[in-house]
């Protein structure tokens, strides 16, 4: 299993398979009128951009949406062609460039093109209404009616698409939900011309929302296999499957008498002889020190991190002996057993979005098929 590109045995394996599955599975659930956005900031939720992008597309994504100026100029740089959306805030000085490298923008300040020059090549912008998200977006509808006459007024500058996004589609209590739709509506009654692309759905919003689907939708943690929360697991139109595994090996294996402390601190004493075997991952992986206690798995079986873990390694107390070299799954599946990311995000008091996002450069990403 362990490619030949590395030498420590520690990687994250990415299912391209399970990914392509997510997708398509969504657009059989939301119908061929409806776009699919994939969602591949933070470099694809940690997953990798390039592999994830061009996956993405194969199984049909049409569009590629990012949160930075400088995740739009990787993907181009890697050689991704379809469109892209930079869904964060880009600054003005960035508009000849994305103009150049057909990178679409999300603009929400008539003030930001009172510093554009006159663009080499048509630039697209997607237009952000904030409907109750507070973070980015015109609140007003004079603000937007501005906003559309200013750029309407260019000749380099045309209005793709308008889009808003939902704080609490991942929730069963809909009030929210539905009062930033309505209010999305009611702006979109100041477009002169039906902008092309019409988009508010996150993954939650796509798996649980129909009327929020319009003409395309934005799929992040979903396509990733993961449920956006709780709630949405409950309700899934189709099951996700699993895109990210991560594995390591035992590097070292040793009997300790009883009384023996393990680790910085010596936080943990071994009530009995014990055996441990030491991993090669830490902290500076992602594997987060709050994860002391979780546990990890051999031979199919669940077995504790025990003791502090450090930068680059950590300790888990085995049952027996094992070989050097034994696999060892720290999110994924071994014989009948199963860690999830999801039981990772418990422990460290977080949601699943942020456990891929956190694994480091250091671990090598290897792409099934
Ligand atoms: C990250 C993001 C998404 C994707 O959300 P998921 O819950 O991961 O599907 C969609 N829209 C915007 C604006 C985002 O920032």
């Amino acid at each position: 299993m362990q490619p030949a590109n590395f030498y420590r045995p520690t990687f994250a394996q990415i299912d391209l398979n399970a990914l392509q599955m997510n997708i398509l599975n969504l657009k059989k659930h939301i119908g061929p009128a409806v776009d699919v956005i994939a969602v591949v900031k933070a470099n694809a939720y940690g997953h990798g951009d390039f592999e994830v992008s061009t996956a993405a597309v194969k199984a049909g994504a049409s569009m590629l949406a990012v949160a930075t100026p400088d995740e739009a100029i990787r993907l181009r740089a890697s050689g991704i062609e379809s469109p892209i959306l930079v869904m964060g805030a880009s600054p003005p000085s960035f508009a000849v460039t994305a103009s150049q490298n057909d990178i679409m923008l999300t603009v929400f300040q008539t003030d930001w093109f009172l510093h554009i020059p006159a663009l080499p090549n048509m630039l697209k912008i997607h237009i952000k209404i904030d409907t109750g998200m507070g973070r980015l977006g015109v609140t007003t509808e004079s603000e937007l009616s501005t906003l559309i006459q200013t750029i309407n007024h260019r000749q380099d500058v045309v209005i793709d698409g308008v889009f808003t996004h939902f704080a609490t589609a991942d929730d069963e209590d809909v009030v929210q939900y539905t009062s930033q739709l309505e209010k999305f509506k009611t702006f979109l009654h100041c477009f002169p011309e039906r902008p092309r692309c019409i988009h508010t759905a996150n993954s939650a919003a796509a798996l649980m929302h129909k009327e929020s689907l319009f003409d395309a939708v934005r799929y992040g943690i979903s396509m990733y296999g993961l449920s956006p929360s709780a709630y949405v697991d409950q309700g899934l139109p189709f099951p996700l499957e699993r895109v990210m595994s991560l594995h390591t090996e035992v590097v070292h294996v040793k009997k300790v008498p009883a009384g023996s402390s393990i680790s910085y601190g010596a936080t943990y004493t071994a009530d009995e002889d014990e055996w441990i075997a030491t991993l090669p991952i830490g902290y500076a992986d992602g594997m987060l020190r709050g994860l002391s206690g979780q546990e990890v798995l051999i031979q199919g079986k669940r077995l504790p991190v025990i003791g502090r873990i450090c930068m680059d390694q950590c300790m888990v107390r085995l049952n027996g002996h094992v070989s050097i070299g034994e696999p060892v799954v720290l999110i994924g599946r071994q014989g009948n057993e199963q860690v999830n990311i999801e039981e990772w995000a418990q422990k460290l008091q977080t949601i699943s979005y942020e456990i891929p996002c956190v694994l480091t450069n250091r671990v090598p990403r290897t792409y099934t098929p």
